[in-house]
């Protein structure tokens, strides 16, 4: 497969600010092993490993308390900031409340709410207190809510009045196990959302009179600590468990991918109801002791802007969409934000289209480092470094300590690393690395289905360069099977995008009586283009010039917008079940805009 459309970035160590972590990358994955790595880690004095100690309290050990741990930026224009001294107050407070309400460790902790300094307060303090997190997007109705506080069996519920009132006091009788709720508000509400129900707390009232001191008991590092869901292709969404040790791969990933050095202001903007937003958004930037920027309010590409600016921001981990709708906008938005003190931009979630990365050095002066991962993974995986040239379009190289492949499948049921390079199969890590996901939750057949020989299959097709560099194909399921081709939607997706009208694509295959299947594209288009048959044909000669005809598009289709997870992921499987007149399968996950 013909990759790569443009040109490689070179990196120029010398133009940089900050000397990257990653320098010599072949000597550090030869020289990398996990144990080896554990002393990143100080370790409970009680003994073991707890994610919120490392996070917070080991930063007071060495004398960094007074630094800034979190930023909050609320959407009326209120600010909060916490030191690691405050944060480490506010959590023992939080984990205190739930000693004193009898929630004892492995119970589970569910969050449903906007980014309010009490989410991080909420994650972090459970996690003290040896509790399993689940934070939940707060956007979700009360379908999806029931379905994973049922399949998680959730103790406690923190979220706010609002919330509670519109999604989660209807499911209380649903809902035995629900004992505790707590809610961050304004007294009166909070006081009229209650009314009069044991069970319903008021954060200030409960935790404001707990004390600041709390001492985390031992923690077994295979204990568990987070519970994630991914949405399924279809049906109920799964249960990711991940355990207290990952906090290793967190810092690990968080100094080499992220490249976080202690003085940076870092800006993750996914959703801590997503992985990426727990992982990297809590997680991996207050354990290298980072200042984060929690910013409430909802994003457009003005906002992104703004905060950068205004905040300082030097590190930024955001996501294809958020990029895309900024490409939407063109670069007159981004005159008069004095951007100088950024210097690291990386994305995840979707692939990151070529013609993105080159759009952000044209735009900020940085490219763009795509970085791929997955719930299951708990942490990023493969990954553009700092100080590595970018090719468009490539996801980078494997992490130290992970062992990436494309594999086969042998006749035997097992299989095989393929080690010629570029050829393009199931993506597959070697086995174990701390953040790998240590089960689905009540589902052992499907999570032991995940591994064969030693290897976690990830579900997702990819091609390996000579260079080493990987390419993301598709998700096995959203690849289309040509006349003997085997076609990638990214690829096809990618080429549409170099069309300056195309604001955003998405694949699909339809079924075909000569070719097994065709090629079937929708488009959003740019502002100031115009939808129509003239449109349409010259994208398709576009495709077709770019891409052959055998992989080309047969029909493209315009949208305004198309479906996508809060995520942000494109949903291809919606679009074609759609088409198709399929079943739609789990929308729990939908952007509520684009449910029928
Ligand atoms: P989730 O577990 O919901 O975070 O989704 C993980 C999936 O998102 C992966 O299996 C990929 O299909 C996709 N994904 C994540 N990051 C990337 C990336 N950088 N490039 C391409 N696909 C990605």
């Amino acid at each position: 497969m013909g990759m790569q459309s443009m040109p490689r970035i070179v990196k120029d160590l010398s133009a940089m600010p900050v000397r990257p972590h990653l320098l010599d990358y072949p000597r550090t994955v030869a020289d990398f092993n996990w144990q080896a790595t554990a002393p990143w880690l100080d370790g409970l004095p009680a003994g073991g490993i707890n994610i919120a100690y490392e996070a917070v309290d080991r930063h007071l050990a060495r004398g960094r308390g007074a630094r800034t741990a979190i930023r909050w930026r609320g959407k009326d224009g209120s600010r909060r900031d916490l030191s690691f001294a405050d944060l480490a107050q506010a959590t023992n407070r939080f984990a205190n409340a739930l000693s004193a309400l009898g929630v004892g460790p492995g119970e589970r902790v569910f969050v449903l709410m906007g980014r309010l300094p009490e989410l991080y307060m909420a994650v972090l303090g459970a996690l003290k207190a040896r509790c399993v997190v689940s934070p939940l997007f707060s956007a979700f109705g009360p379908e999806p809510i029931a379905t994973r506080a049922e399949m998680g069996d959730a103790r406690v519920m923190v979220t706010t009045p609002e919330l509670y009132m519109r999604k989660v006091k209807g499911l209380r009788e649903r809902l035995p196990g629900l004992r505790h709720v707590i809610l961050v508000g304004g007294a009166q509400a909070v006081a009229a959302a209650a009314a009069g129900d044991p069970s319903v707390h008021d954060w200030h009232t409960l935790v404001d009179a707990c004390s600041p001191d709390f001492t985390i008991a031992a923690t077994d590092p295979e204990s568990m600590a987070l519970l994630h869901f991914t949405s399924g292709t279809t049906g109920r969404p799964k249960g990711a468990v991940h355990v207290h040790g990952a906090v290793l791969a967190h810092a690990v990933t968080g100094y080499y991918a992220l490249d976080l050095h202690e003085d940076d202001v870092f800006w993750c903007t996914a959703d801590p109801g997503w992985v990426t937003g727990t992982s990297y958004g809590i997680i991996a930037p207050l354990v290298q002791g980072v200042t984060i920027v929690v910013v409430e309010a909802e994003f457009d590409a003005a906002t992104w802007y703004k905060v950068l600016a205004r905040e300082r921001v030097t590190v930024w981990y955001t996501a294809p969409t958020a990029i895309r709708m900024m490409m939407k906008l063109g670069t007159e938005a981004l005159r008069g934000h004095d951007l100088s003190a950024l210097r690291f931009m990386s994305s995840v979630g979707e692939p990151l289209n070529p013609e993105a990365v080159v759009w952000g050095q044209q735009a900020f002066g940085l490219p763009f480092h795509d970085n791929w991962w997955q719930t299951e993974t708990g942490g990023i995986m493969i990954a553009n470094f700092a100080a590595l040239d970018i090719l468009p379009g490539s996801m980078g190289k494997p992490l130290p300590g992970i062992t990436a492949a494309i594999v086969r499948r042998t006749e035997g049921g097992g299989v095989q690393p393929v080690d010629t390079p570029d050829t393009d199969g199931e993506l597959a890590l070697k086995t174990p690395w701390p953040s790998m996901m240590r089960g689905y939750l009540h589902e052992d057949e499907r999570y032991r289905k995940c591994f064969v020989d030693g290897w976690y299959l990830t579900g997702d097709l990819a091609h390996r360069d000579a260079q080493g560099y990987y390419w993301f194909v598709g998700r096995a399921d959203d690849v289309i099977k040509s006349s003997g081709h085997l076609i990638g939607p990214f690829e096809v997706e990618s080429a549409l995008m170099e069309h300056p009208a195309v604001a955003e694509a998405a694949v699909i295959g339809i079924p075909d009586a000569m070719a097994g299947e065709v090629v079937k594209a929708f488009v959003a288009l740019k502002p100031g283009f115009e939808a129509g048959e003239a449109l349409r044909r010259e994208l398709l000669g576009h495709a077709r010039k770019r891409l052959g005809a055998a992989v080309a598009p047969k029909d493209i289709e315009f949208r305004l917008n198309l479906p996508k997870t809060r995520s942000g992921k494109i949903m291809r499987r919606l679009l074609k079940a759609r088409e198709l007149g399929l079943p739609e399968g789990d929308l729990s996950t939908l952007e509520s805009d684009e449910k029928k």
